[in-house]
């Protein structure tokens, strides 16, 4: 497969070393892709540079031409982009196709709306003589990296609102998982202005720590780990440059015992295990109040227990491999290390086959100081734990180091409204969990990150607000 990286409107191949992309799925290798050299990276970084001075003064109307141009392009290519996307994470293949190609479209269509949005909500004459007006302004060409649960999808979100409030970009996706974002890159040479976005590839370590480090880009947006996130805070400290961090997640689950146990068990089915777990949203750690405990470990252990596991070509796969040989063992160092103090209520193994592939499983009567209930696991497994009413589950999920997604399960509407007001979490779902809408932010709080994707709102992490006075 011919891969290459796009640097000022241009394809070049990588000259750097030669990286495998191997297919979770059977473990094989499918590409090599050469990473970019530190000239390279200097060449795509100058590129954003440049393209700043023009694309910063082009209108809300013309951007939001790009972000549809560049829609309208993914909408005509999804087979083979959501094909990349299943061969490079594993994941099953109408997930990639019919939820998150859709999703990445309507990413794009959303914020080009939304370009046309950015006004400042002030302007008069506060001094006599003056008149005042507020602008928002983009900050400046973004240096971003992506992760390798949802290429694309992340890729989409890191692309559309920074060129939607008119900065421009140097892209990296995940060294892992790179194919369907270079493709992308490629179809979109000749759609976007040159240099406007600039895709390169490469680790973490080189290119990652390179790119987010040039002294040219004024702000640094990363969807990752919050490894990397303290990376590019001590990276942006350097020069005094915006952050914008999407981190890592472990998302509580409070069950109270008026649920809708059916609808949770379904939910938990899919929403935990469609991407293997590999979901920074992913609802993994459920507190239970004690008088359901028992009912609601049999029904989700029931529902888990029937999730088809499978290659993620073949009819009815419900959930893939995990993405890499590394990750799976990741995963199950976590539960081995649960054993003993827990209770392996379904799963707890690897797959069979040459690829990537673990149960789906779940962890019964955890102690919510456990590893396994406290730590990001970032795979195909769910905890449970009692917990004695909704105080002690709110105390619980507000001392987490974690603030992304969380979830209420209750039919008791005052119940529901007290709890989502008071989680510290950016995101909170009652009686459902997990669902996204360009509409709505993807926002992160405490240690899972600053600002949020999607929304009107993603655009504040890319513009700044300006006071132009006029004496009349
Ligand atoms: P990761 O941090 O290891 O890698 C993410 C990206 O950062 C990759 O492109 C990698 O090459 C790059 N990177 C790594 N070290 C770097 C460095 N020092 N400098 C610059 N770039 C560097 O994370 P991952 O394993 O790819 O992704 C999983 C993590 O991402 C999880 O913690 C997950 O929760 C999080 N995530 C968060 C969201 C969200 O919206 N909050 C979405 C998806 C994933």
């Amino acid at each position: 497969m011919q891969t290459n990286m796009l640097i000022n409107g241009e394809m070049v191949a990588g000259q750097g070393a030669a990286l495998p992309v191997l297919d979770p799925a059977t473990g094989t290798q499918v590409a090599e892709v050469a990473e970019a050299t530190p000239e390279q990276i200097a060449a795509a970084t100058r590129a954003a540079h440049e393209a700043f001075e023009s694309y910063r003064l082009s209108t809300p109307s013309e951007r939001a031409a790009h972000l549809l141009a560049v829609a309208d392009v993914i909408e005509a290519n999804i087979e083979e982009l959501a094909e990349l996307e299943t061969l490079d994470v594993g994941k099953p293949w109408p997930m990639a196709r019919d939820e998150e190609m859709p999703l990445t479209i309507d990413t794009f269509r959303f914020l080009a709306g939304a370009a046309r949005t950015m006004g400042g909500s002030a302007a008069g004459e506060y001094v006599a003589g003056h008149t005042s007006m507020i602008r928002r302004d983009p900050i400046g060409p973004v240096a971003s990296i992506a992760p390798w649960n949802y290429p694309l999808m992340m890729a989409a979100w890191k692309i559309a609102a920074p060129l939607a409030a008119g900065c421009t970009m140097v892209l990296k996706p995940s060294e892992i998982t790179p194919l369907a974002t270079l493709r992308l890159a490629e179809l979109l040479a000749d759609v976007l202005p040159r240099g406007v976005l600039n895709v390169i590839h490469g680790g973490g370590a080189s290119v990652g720590d390179a790119l987010i480090n040039d002294p040219r880009m004024e702000g640094i947006s990363i969807t990752g780990s919050p490894a990397t996130g303290m990376a590019a805070m001590r990276a942006a400290s350097r020069q005094i440059r915006h952050v914008h961090l999407e981190l890592g997640g472990k998302a509580p689950v409070i069950v109270l015992g008026d649920a809708d146990i059916g609808a949770l068990a379904e939910t938990i089915r899919y929403g935990s295990f469609f991407n293997a777990g590999q979901d920074c949203a992913q609802p993994c750690r459920l507190m239970v109040e004690a008088s359901v405990y028992d009912k609601v470990l049999q029904a989700v252990t029931d529902q888990v227990g029937q999730i088809r596991i499978g290659a993620p070509r073949a009819e009815g796969t419900e959930m893939g491999p995990i993405v890499s040989e590394i990750q799976r063992d990741r995963v199950a160092g976590f539960i081995d290390r649960a054993r003993g103090h827990a209770e392996i209520a379904t799963g707890g193994a690897s797959g069979e086959g040459p690829g990537y592939f673990y149960q789906p499983t779940v962890v019964a009567n955890v102690d919510n100081d456990a590893e396994i209930a406290a730590s990001e696991v970032f795979g195909p497994v769910v905890t449970l734990s009692r917990i004695k009413d909704a105080d002690e589950a709110l105390r619980i999920a507000n001392a987490a180091p974690y603030g992304l997604a969380s979830s209420v399960w209750t039919r008791d509407l005052s119940a529901a409204m007290r709890l989502s007001s008071q989680l510290r979490y950016g995101m909170t779902w009652v009686n459902t969990h997990g669902v996204p809408t360009p509409e709505m932010p993807w926002a992160a709080m405490k240690g899972s990150g600053t600002g949020c994707d999607m929304s009107i709102y993603a655009l504040d992490a890319y513009t700044s607000v300006r006071h132009v006075m006029v004496a009349h």
